[in-house]
């Protein structure tokens, strides 16, 4: 009776320790999820921009919600008139190149002729949380001329604080299209969204206006894809005149020696930015996906340095085998591609539509480094 007793009084303290230490990791991470979902990035605001518009200027909707996001505006210095250009960074926050390659032209672009719109930050709520069960690190720094920049690292989808429940197969509106429960997180299969749909459709349906209330020419959504993706080291363009300038882009860039293909957007996937704007809207609509170790299914230990050197012993197997469509690349090469991608789809486009190089009838961008500068000198060079 007495050991029965002892016994009981042992299992009551384990319980009670494990109970005890149950509360304190669960205070810890939940205290690291607050923080990191209070902690607003900031961006550095170059002279060159001449306004900035906010999300729920496109969907009241969005008004005082993390999905407010801001629409960094620069305007032609001698004319804001003519073609005009949308640079979606951050739809996905856990593909760090399109955030970075927006970032690298808000703070170095300037307009000469047009107007270029740049969102770092498509899908804020995505930036409050990582992946769940991925083990990502939240943050990765870039070195700068003036010290360490910071970034945040977040998930693909929307946050469940922010959008809960939601239906075991998500319908899209538009097409009825029916896609998988995380589908119903994804901006990048919630377009062009509702204006009192669910909050990630809310803020697709923004984007959509802001394309249509400023006649927006060019629209271009910056992604990653992991090594062994089919669609890597591409743009994909919305049929017809945006795959003719994706054509001519795609021979260009080869011939500066960057290698990438073209795709033609899918009939039958909906909800994705080449699609449904290159339907809902007059924009010439793109995509352009980088290669992305951090991505990939078989990548090992998830760190900084997997964001930024994109180097993992796996990937390195599975290319020395030659498995994979695009090669693990750095942050630098990724950031450098789409932003030689972007300025040629410009040039393209004012090569075919105004092959006269009328003034006022091409968007004229200067002050960006070239693909080469960015390998050389790497990325951190070209930030603040
Ligand atoms: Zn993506």
């Amino acid at each position: 009776m007495k050991k029965y007793l002892e016994n009981k009084r042992i299992n009551l303290i384990i319980t009670l320790v494990l109970i005890l230490a149950s509360v304190v990791i669960a205070f810890i991470a939940g205290k690291e999820f607050v923080d990191f979902r209070n902690d607003d990035q900031e961006f550095i605001i170059g002279p060159n921009v001449t306004r900035i518009e906010k999300f729920s200027d496109y969907n009241p909707n969005l008004k005082e919600t993390v999905g407010d996001a801001d629409i960094f505006i620069l305007e032609g210095s001698v004319s804001p008139i003519g073609p005009s250009l949308l640079i979606l960074g951050g739809t996905h926050p856990n593909e760090p190149s399109g955030q970075l390659t927006s970032v690298l032209f808000l703070e170095n672009l300037e307009v000469e002729y047009g107007t270029v719109y740049i969102v770092t930050e498509a899908n804020r709520s995505a930036y409050s949380a990582t992946n769940p069960q991925e083990g990502s690190p939240m943050y990765y720094d870039i070195e700068t001329e003036s010290g360490i920049r910071t970034f945040k690292f977040g998930s693909r989808a929307t946050s469940f604080v922010d959008q809960w429940p939601n239906p075991d197969i998500f319908v899209h509106p538009a097409s009825g299209q029916q896609l998988s429960n995380q589908d119903t997180r994804n901006l990048n299969r919630s377009y062009p969204g509702r204006i009192d749909g669910y909050y990630t459709e809310r803020v697709a349906y923004a984007i959509t206006q802001l394309i249509i209330q400023n006649n927006i020419t060019i629209t271009i959504d910056l992604h990653e894809a992991s090594p062994e993706y089919m669609t890597n080291n591409a743009i994909v363009a919305h049929p017809g005149d945006a795959m003719n300038i994706a054509a001519h882009a795609y021979l260009y860039l080869e011939l500066a020696g960057i290698i990438i293909k073209t795709e033609t957007s899918p009939v039958n996937l909906r909800g994705l930015t080449h699609r449904e704007l290159g339907l809902y809207t007059d924009t010439l609509a793109f995509l352009c996906e980088t290669s992305n170790a951090s991505q990939g299914r078989i990548h090992g230990e998830f760190t900084e340095e997997l964001i930024v050197e994109g180097k993992d012993k796996f990937y390195e197997k599975a290319e020395e085998l030659g498995l994979l469509e695009a090669n693990p690349t750095t942050i630098h090469e990724r950031v450098a591609r789409h932003m030689a991608t972007i300025m040629q789809i410009v040039t393209s486009y004012n090569a075919i539509y105004n092959p006269g190089s009328i003034p006022g009838q091409s968007l004229i961008l200067n002050n960006m480094p070239s693909y080469n500068d960015v390998m050389d000198q790497g990325i951190g060079k070209y930030l603040k």
